[in-house]
């Protein structure tokens, strides 16, 4: 076996017996497809290293019979904590889970504005982290990694935030700042892509290969799932769907371009439509704007109504186009606002089907999951939790050398 066989066989079993464990070698071996007298290999090391360990079966076989008691494998929980955390307008939202992906604790806290300096986030990340472990009984010492989900276009292979709207700069190694910031390896991502883990994690995705997740909050966010993998295109910056280009020489968007879908769906491209209305007040709360505008909407008044009716025909267009390029088996739509409910709407759905390239089979199905930013926060700890796995099972190699 070589090296890199040695690796991948760790990874994908240790992968699966956080998946499915309690689980026996035999099963993994027909899962995984490794065979048995790999996994017995592979299994002495984890176990070893601590990273699993056994636990008798809990079986329904009469007792007596002769012979080894059976055992399963599980994730050793106490080996490696790690911490998630999702940074959006105003809010920092973490969860702590255990190796095993128990989760421990959870804490929300605000922030005082939308916008940061990058040190000024970090160490905003670090102040909440530092709570968290310490409400769980733990200190920072005790925490192995951290991932944190921020909005914006993020390579997440390097570190690197391109441009956030929680960021003041950008090109921010902010992936680094936080690594030394908090002592600890940590990790970010574009915040829709780790929903897009935790769905594929724990959530609809479990089982599907290829499917798209749309995130709608103050912006619209993407990510993408290919054969079981999330596709992040080749500078980090795919899947941005909020910044599909919807109209020519059209609306200014947050990112800078116009014509951007979410220049037309965005909470922002609500309120400044909201604006256009006779007596609107310039200096109101935005989120009380569109709370009136979907309120007035409802009502049936006709500006209010034409402006909502148009954010949701631009939204089905714009789940057309991507109908029509990827073919997913599922779409999910994920955001936590009702005040998103224009854009869930059934003839939204129904303008979206007219769109897509007509076959004789169903078009891809369309579920609403209405995740907290908790469940957000959770992503983020899957992705930590696969990066403290690497770590893990790359010291398992130095110790082999
Ligand atoms: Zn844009």
């Amino acid at each position: 076996m070589s090296d890199k066989q040695r690796e991948n066989g760790r990874r994908k079993l240790l992968e699966q017996i956080r998946r499915t464990g309690p689980i026996p070698r035999i099963e993994l071996s027909d899962i995984t497809g490794i065979s048995r007298a790999t996994v017995t290999t592979i299994t002495a090391e984890l176990l070893q290293n601590g990273l699993i360990r056994e636990v008798p079966r809990e079986s329904a076989e009469p007792e007596g019979r002769r012979g080894r008691p059976r055992v399963d494998l599980v994730i050793r929980g106490d080996s490696h904590l790690v911490v998630g955390a999702k940074i959006s307008n105003n809010r920092l939202s973490l969860v702590l889970l255990d190796f095993a992906g128990a989760q421990i604790d959870t804490l929300e806290t605000e922030l005082s504005r939308a916008t940061f300096e990058p040190q000024e986030l970090a160490n905003a990340v670090l102040n909440a982290v530092d709570q968290l472990a310490q409400s769980a009984g733990y200190t920072m010492a005790d925490i192995s990694g951290s991932a944190i989900g921020i909005a914006g276009i993020v390579d997440a292979a390097h570190g690197l935030v391109y441009w956030s709207p929680s960021l003041s700069q950008r090109n921010v190694e902010f992936g680094k700042l936080l690594t030394q910031t908090l002592g600890l390896p940590s990790f970010i991502d574009n915040d829709a892509n780790l929903v897009a883990v935790a769905e594929k994690a724990f959530g609809l995705g479990q089982s599907h290969s290829d499917f798209i997740v749309v995130t709608i909050e103050s912006g619209v966010g993407m990510g993408l799932v290919i054969g079981n993998e999330i596709y992040r295109g080749t500078r980090g910056c795919g899947a941005e769907f909020g910044h599909t280009k919807v109209h020519l020489d059209g609306a200014l968007c947050r990112c800078g371009q116009r014509g951007c879908l979410e220049a037309y769906v965005g909470d922002y491209a609500l309120v400044r439509e909201a604006m256009t209305m006779p007596g609107a007040d310039p200096n109101a709360d935005p989120g009380e704007t569109i709370e009136a505008l979907l309120r007035d909407a409802k009502a049936g008044e006709a500006t209010a109504k034409s402006i909502v009716y148009r954010a949701g025909r631009v939204f089905a267009l714009g789940l057309a186009n991507l109908v029509n390029i990827f073919d997913p088996q599922l779409i999910i739509l994920a955001g936590e606002q009702m005040q998103s409910d224009h854009l869930y709407a059934d003839p939204v759905i129904a303008e979206m089907r007219k769109s897509i390239v007509q076959i004789d089979k169903a078009p891809p199905e369309v579920v609403i999951h209405k995740w907290g930013n908790l469940m957000w926060a959770r992503g983020a700890a899957a992705y930590a939790l696969d990066n403290v796995s690497e770590i893990a099972l790359s010291e398992l190699n130095e110790h082999a050398a």
